[in-house]
C-alpha cells in the first residue's frame, strides 16, 4: 500500500490544486481590457447588455446586476416587504449569507431541517413552521440542485407568502421544464470567484412582473431616480434626486466584461463538469464508507453541478471527515465543507436558541460532508488525481481505522 503524504509518502502530484478554481478565457481578459481602456468602467453599457443576457438565459422578465448575491437576496427581502419582526423560512444547509440578510432587514430566520438524498428543504416541513409573522420562504438549491418548487410554490400560495430563492449554486438548473431564475417572484445568482460562472465578485437579481423592481432599481444604487451612467451620458448631466436611502449595490462593467463571456461559456461548461461528475461516480461508487450524490437528472430537470459532495461514514472508512480533509490536504487535492449548518454557528446559538439536536438531517450532512473540486478549469490529469488521492486515503483507512465509535460527538466537542 502507498504511503500517505500525511504519513511522509509522496503526495499524489506535486503541485496543490486549489478548490474552485475558474475558467477564464482570453475573451474575458480582452473584454476587460477593452472596457479600461473605453473611458468608462463603473455601471454602463456593458452591465445593462449582461443584465439583457442573463434575463435571457434564465427566461426572466427582468435580471438586475449586483456586486453579490449576498446584496440580491438582501433587496429582494426589501422588494418583498420583509422587515423588522417578520420571519422567513430557510434551510440551515447553507452559506451563512442566506441567513445575515434576513437578520440585515431586522427579521428572524426560522430553519427547517433538510432532505436527506436532496439536501433541500424538507417541504414535507415547511407548514409546521409558519406562523403569523411569517412572510417568505427562501429556499436554497443545493450544490445545483433544484427544491421542490411546486410544493414551495404551493405552500407560500396558500399562505400569502413571497419565495425568494437563493441559486448561488443554480445558475444552469432547470425544474421541470422551467429555468430556475424564471420560478420566483425573486431568484439571487452569484458570480463569487469559485461559482460557476465568475466576475471574481457579482451577483445577479432575477424578478417575476410582480416584484419591486423599480424600487430595487433604485435601492441597488444609493436610491436615486438615476443612475450614474444616465447622469453622466451624452446630452450633458442630468440631476438626480434622493428617493429612500439605498445601498451601494451596483456592478461594474469591469465585472461585466468578464461576466458576458462566462455566461456565453455557462453551457460549455457545464458539460465539462458532467463528464468530471461521471467520472468520480463511477470511481467512488464502491468504496466502503463513502455516499456519492443521490440526486439524478431527468425530464426537465437539470442539475447545475456547482458542488460534487462525498459523505465520509468514519465507521465504514476508517476516519472522520475533518481526518479524510487533511489527508487529501496533503496529498496536495484542495477540498471545501458545503456547509456546517447555520444553526450550530454562535451567533444562531446565542441570538436563536438554536444548538445541535434540532435539525438532525442537517447535522448528519453537515458532519460528513466534503467537496471535491469540480471545475471546468480541470484537465483529466487533475480528474485522475483526485480520484487517485481517494482511493488511495480509503484504502489506508480500511486497512488502518482511526476511526472511534462516537466520532461524530467527539468532534462535536472539539468545536464546542
Ligand atoms: C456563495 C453563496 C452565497 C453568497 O454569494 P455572494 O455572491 O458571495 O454574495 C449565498 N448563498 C449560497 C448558498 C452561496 O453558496
Amino acid at each position: 500500500m502507498r504511503t500517505l503524504a500525511l504519513e511522509g509518502g509522496r503526495p499524489v502530484r506535486p503541485d496543490f490544486l486549489v478548490f474552485g478554481r475558474p475558467l477564464i478565457g482570453e475573451e474575458e481578459i480582452a473584454e476587460v481590457v477593452d472596457t479600461l481602456r473605453s473611458g468608462w468602467i463603473g455601471y454602463g453599457p456593458k452591465s445593462i447588455r449582461f443584465e439583457e443576457d442573463f434575463a435571457a438565459y434564465t427566461r426572466a422578465p427582468h435580471a438586475l446586476s449586483m456586486n453579490s448575491a449576498t446584496a440580491a437576496l438582501h433587496l429582494a427581502l426589501i422588494g418583498a416587504g420583509v422587515g423588522p419582526g417578520d420571519e422567513v423560512i430557510t434551510t440551515p444547509l447553507t452559506f451563512t449569507a442566506t441567513a445575515n440578510v434576513i437578520a440585515h432587514v431586522g427579521a428572524k430566520p426560522v430553519f427547517v431541517d433538510v432532505e436527506e438524498r436532496t439536501q433541500n428543504i424538507d417541504v414535507s416541513r415547511i407548514e409546521r413552521a409558519i406562523t403569523p409573522r411569517t412572510k417568505a420562504i427562501l429556499p436554497v438549491h443545493m450544490c445545483g440542485w433544484p427544491c421542490d418548487m411546486n410544493a414551495i410554490q404551493a405552500i407560500a400560495k396558500r399562505h400569502g407568502l413571497v419565495v425568494i430563492e437563493d441559486a448561488a449554486h443554480a445558475s444552469e438548473t432547470w425544474y421541470e421544464g422551467r429555468k430556475v431564475g424564471s420560478i420566483s417572484d425573486y431568484t439571487a445568482f452569484s458570480f463569487y470567484a469559485t461559482k460557476n460562472m465568475t466576475t471574481a465578485e457579482g451577483g445577479m437579481l432575477t424578478m417575476s412582473e410582480n416584484a419591486a423592481f423599480d424600487r430595487i432599481k433604485a435601492l441597488r444604487l444609493h436610491g436615486l431616480d438615476k443612475d450614474a451612467w444616465k447622469r453622466y451620458s451624452p446630452g450633458g448631466f442630468l440631476p438626480y434626486e434622493t428617493l429612500e436611502p439605498g445601498w451601494k449595490y451596483n456592478m461594474t462593467d469591469v465585472q461585466a466584461s468578464m461576466g458576458l463571456h462566462q455566461l456565453a461559456r455557462l453551457e460549455a461548461n457545464l458539460l465539462v463538469r458532467q463528464d468530471i461528475w461521471r467520472a468520480y461516480d463511477a470511481a467512488f461508487a464502491g468504496l466502503d464508507g463513502v455516499t456519492t450524490p443521490q440526486v439524478r437528472d431527468h425530464g426537465q430537470t437539470r442539475h447545475a453541478r456547482h458542488l460534487y459532495t462525498l459523505r465520509i461514514e468514519a465507521e465504514d472508512f476508517g476516519c472522520d471527515r475533518m481526518q479524510f480533509i487533511r489527508a487529501l490536504g496533503a496529498e496536495n487535492i484542495g477540498s471545501g465543507i458545503h456547509f456546517v449548518p447555520l444553526h450550530l454557528h454562535r451567533w444562531h446559538r446565542e441570538h436563536h436558541g438554536t444548538g445541535r439536536g434540532d435539525f438532525p438531517v442537517a447535522e448528519a450532512i453537515g458532519d460528513t460532508t466534503v467537496s471535491l473540486p469540480l471545475s471546468a478549469a480541470m484537465t483529466a490529469e487533475d480528474t485522475k488525481d483526485v480520484i487517485d488521492a481517494v482511493k488511495k486515503i480509503a484504502a489506508h483507512y480500511r486497512s488502518n481505522p482511526v476511526a472511534v465509535p462516537g466520532w461524530r460527538e467527539a468532534e462535536h466537542r472539539e468545536a464546542a
